[in-house]
């Protein structure tokens, strides 16, 4: 989903498509209509196409002041002594399948220094 959005006082004078410095903006005119299109990939959020619209119809204030969306959520591991994050489920079946072998629940904190079981005696004084 774009936050590129242009509003219904735009009149296709294509001032933002000739005048934008990254060519994120290009035209299509068909048989009845007038097409914008915006590549947000090309874009450089450079608000210049916003400036300069003489109809004030471009609306990309998401744009530049958008909040962070949740892209994925994935299943953690936990420190079997301490209950720290260590690695997501995914990362750390990769891991073993790659070593053949099961890579250790434990945060660098733990890793290798104790037993676990010493270490869960430790954590419950
Ligand atoms: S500069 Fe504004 S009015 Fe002109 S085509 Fe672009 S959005 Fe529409
Ligand atoms: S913000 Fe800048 S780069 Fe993006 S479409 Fe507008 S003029 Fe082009």
């Amino acid at each position: 989903m774009s936050n590129f959005k242009v509003n219904e006082k735009c009149n296709g004078c294509l001032a933002c498509v000739q005048n934008c410095p990254a060519t994120a903006l290009k035209y299509f005119d068909n048989e009845k209509k007038r097409e914008i299109l915006h590549n947000i990939s090309l874009c450089a959020r450079c608000g210049h196409c916003w400036r300069i619209c003489p109809q004030d119809a471009i609306e990309f204030k998401d744009l530049i002041t958008g909040e962070f969306e949740l892209v994925t959520s994935l299943n953690l591991v936990h420190c079997r002594v301490c209950g720290e994050p260590v690695f997501t489920a995914s990362l750390g079946e990769k891991v073993s399948n790659d070593l053949k072998a099961v890579v250790e629940a434990l945060c660098p904190e733990h890793k290798g220094s104790e037993s676990v079981s010493t270490w869960k005696k430790l954590s419950k004084k």
